[in-house]
């Protein structure tokens, strides 16, 4: 209508010339068509809880087409989560939020009064009965969201695992946010299963010294693994002599903080969601916020020629 008025008022170029630019607006993702949510084919419990994303996802990527196959990308990945601990759960919940529904959580741990203050879905109760924490961590998760599918497994992880029962061919993602018994040595036994497997690895959290970690993403072939990072430390801390620590056995000492636990949880969140959409990191690197100046420090590392677990792909 608007465009016969033009063509009637300033002639059959200026018509044409009206109608390209609204094609291009559209192109652009500019201008879009009202019911465009409804378009995308996503199920109505999906277009209700993530419409402000889907919102978000048009608006960086401005296509209605990707936004909606990236959140049913989200919604039918199935993650590996070890770790459900204080990070491990507020990424879960996290997660969550961004529309992903199929999880196996693995911890062996059981509920602490000391959990409860730092974690995302404990209560005291969890604490009095000495609740499983991953099985306790995916009956909230049900609680929360329909059409949830957890399964929660008690069992430690070690180098005696058979870690082809615990992350099964079916996996898109794996997480670890475990802790115990060190977070670097639990990583380099995950990345030496996934890299060969093409699987991605996220590591988040770290006590001690890490607090407010920002996650490590390894995309097999693209970025550095596990033993790649352990090579670049080995090397670069080979004249470094640790500085003695006032309390000697700090096993029951370590230190923790909510805040920062969310801060190693939120910035891992959007970097898992940036991996769904296609804007992994391709760089590898690690940086964390410094509690004591409240700066953020990063540095990259880089693949390391020799690795053979990087090699084997
Ligand atoms: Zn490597």
């Amino acid at each position: 209508m608007l465009g016969e008025r033009m063509a009637r008022v300033h002639g059959e170029e200026a018509r044409a010339q009206f109608l390209a630019f609204l094609n291009y607006l559209e192109l652009k993702g500019i201008i879009i068509e009202p019911d465009w949510l409804a378009r995308t084919g996503l199920d109505e419990d999906t277009l209700a809880l993530q419409q402000r994303q889907l919102a978000f996802l048009l608006d960086v990527l401005g296509s209605p087409e990707r936004a909606a196959e990236i959140q049913r990308k989200i919604s039918q990945a199935r993650l590996v989560c070890f770790g459900v601990g204080a990070v491990g759960s507020w990424l879960l919940r996290q997660l969550l939020g961004l529309g992903f529904r199929r999880f196996v959580l693995v911890d062996h741990d059981r509920v602490e009064a000391a959990d409860v203050s730092r974690h995302a879905f404990f209560n005291a109760a969890d604490a009095t009965t000495g609740a499983y924490k991953a099985t306790a961590v995916a009956e909230r998760m049900r609680a929360q969201f329909e059409a949830m599918e957890v399964t929660a497994k008690t069992e430690p992880l070690t180098t005696e695992s058979v870690l082809e029962t615990l992350i099964e061919p079916d996996t898109d993602f794996v997480i670890n946010a475990a802790d115990e018994p060190y977070i670097g040595y639990t990583s380099v036994l995950l990345s030496r299963f996934c890299v060969p497997r093409r699987l991605p690895l996220l590591v988040v959290g770290g006590f001690n010294a890490h607090l407010g970690s920002l996650s490590e993403l390894v995309i097999p072939g693209v970025t550095p693994c596990a033993d790649c990072y352990a090579d670049y430390f080995r090397n670069a801390l080979k004249d470094w002599t640790p500085v003695e620590h006032p309390v000697l056995d700090r096993r029951d000492a370590a230190g923790g903080l909510c805040s920062l636990a969310v801060f190693a949880a939120g910035t891992a969140a959007m970097k898992v969601f940036r991996y769904f959409m296609g804007e992994g990191d391709s760089e590898g690197g690690r940086g964390e916020l410094l509690f004591d100046n409240y700066r953020l420090d990063a540095f990259k590392v880089e693949r390391q020629p020799n690795c053979p677990i990087c090699s084997s792909l």
